[in-house]
């Protein structure tokens, strides 16, 4: 207790708490959080139908396969994966996923895999491991928002490289030939099947990106979440099948191909020579936060023998809502939907007359939620402005009046 001016005073108790947030806090926004969160407010009696989120847990018709549920019960049961793993993954979940992931011209051991928390936590890996404050990492865009919300947090200079819509999202390879020339570069990002895009490169795409990467000596990251998702023809080709040999780390993980995104387990693979300083540095990483989860590690031998005859059929039914939306809203005025090849997204270019009447592509879909009850996310999300985002995994009826309800707010908007 003090005395001022004869009352006694516990300054303590006086002063008031002021709890701020740290810098890498302020560092660390992820825009789909702030926009999604803007979205939700609607006035419409309609039911609320969701193209927004790509999580397909949140529909029918996207079950994982029984075997995939029940190994995850079985190393529950036997009760022998209850402790920690090593930080770098479960030996047996890291031979596993490698031979999983060798092919005939490239074989991965253990050493190679780095099982992590998600595919978040393996581009957090892979980020940190190539990158630190003030070096740079060429980003697609448009692109996932996490790559850049991951980057602000450590402080690495992002520099965007351009898709070109009008060529099926393939990557301007010029402009990334330019940015090398302008930059140095620690690592280049290139994501297929692509989220938000829909697209699925060719070989030859993929090999004139491989070539230019050795020609200015950047080592990629493949983001291959999506792997074999893919339809109408387009076929998956993996970054590490193919030749000129460059420094490459692939990103995956159990979320879409086995359906489980809430399991949160995904790994960074190690291509290549003059990785093994990298390598180090991965193992290093992965002790901030002990490993990823056990149990859904101890099942992985199990889960990574799911027929692919399941994952045809959920390729299927994805061609089936997504080519259904493309035909849908290619007859709709003001739109230009860009076709899907891949993943669970598709995007929709808004002409200047829908842009003119609605300001931009956030409040397109402010006002298309509002009224008609159904939520897409805005281009702007993912550094496409005039764009909105369709993810294409509701059941077909639902798509279908989906459509139909996008189709009537357009027309509201022309006529
Ligand atoms: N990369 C891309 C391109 C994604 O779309 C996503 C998830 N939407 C991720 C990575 C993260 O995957 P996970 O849920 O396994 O963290």
């Amino acid at each position: 207790m003090n005395s001022v001016n004869g009352k006694s005073a516990n300054i303590e108790e006086e002063l008031e708490w002021i709890v701020e947030r740290s810098d890498t806090a302020k560092n660390t926004l992820n825009p789909i959080r702030r926009i999604v969160d803007r979205l939700k407010v609607f006035t419409s009696e309609k039911q609320f139908i969701s193209l927004g989120l790509g999580d397909p847990a949140a529909f029918e018709g996207f079950s994982p396969h029984p075997a995939v549920i029940e190994a995850v019960h079985q190393v529950l049961t036997d009760g022998k994966s209850n402790g920690y793993c090593p930080a770098v993954g479960s030996p047996l979940a890291r031979t596993a996923i490698a031979q999983r992931y060798s092919y005939e011209s490239v074989v991965l051991s253990e050493e190679d895999v780095f099982v992590t928390s998600g595919c978040s936590g393996a581009l957090d890996l892979a980020f940190s491991a190539l990158a630190g404050p003030g070096q740079s990492i060429l980003l697609p865009q448009p692109g996932f928002p996490l790559y850049e919300t991951l980057c602000h947090n450590k402080g690495i200079n992002i520099l965007h490289y351009p898709l070109l819509p009008e060529a099926s999202w393939s990557i301007d390879l010029e402009q990334v030939g330019i940015l090398a020339k302008q930059h140095k570069i620690a690592a280049w990002l290139i994501n297929n099947p692509s989220n938000p895009c829909g697209s699925v490169y060719s070989r030859e795409h993929l090999i004139h990106c491989k070539e230019l990467a050795k020609k200015l000596k950047i080592p990629i990251i493949a983001d291959e979440i999506y792997e074999t998702l893919t339809f109408d023809g387009h076929q998956f080709v993996p970054m590490a099948t193919l030749q000129p040999e460059v420094p490459l780390l692939t990103v995956g993980g159990l979320a879409k191909r086995f359906l489980v995104p809430g399991w949160r387990v995904g790994w960074v693979l190690c291509y290549g020579t003059a990785l093994d300083d990298i390598k180090r540095a991965l193992g290093d990483l992965a002790t901030l936060i002990l490993g990823a989860n056990s149990l859904i590690q101890a099942a992985i031998p199990a889960i990574l023998k799911v027929p692919e005859e399941h994952h045809q059929m959920i390729n299927g039914h994805v061609a089936e809502i997504a080519l259904t939306a493309y035909s849908l809203l290619s007859k709709i005025e003001g739109l230009q939907p860009l076709k899907p090849q891949g993943a669970f997204y598709m995007m929709v270019r808004l002409s200047p007359s829908i842009i003119e009447r609605t300001r931009d592509d956030v409040e397109f879909c402010e006002m298309l939620v509002d009224r008609e009850a159904v939520l897409c996310l805005p281009g702007t999300i993912f550094g496409a402005p005039g764009f909105v985002r369709i993810v294409c995994c509701a059941p077909l009826p639902q798509i279908i009046d989906a459509c139909a309800r996008i189709a009537s707010f357009c027309s509201s908007l022309l006529n």
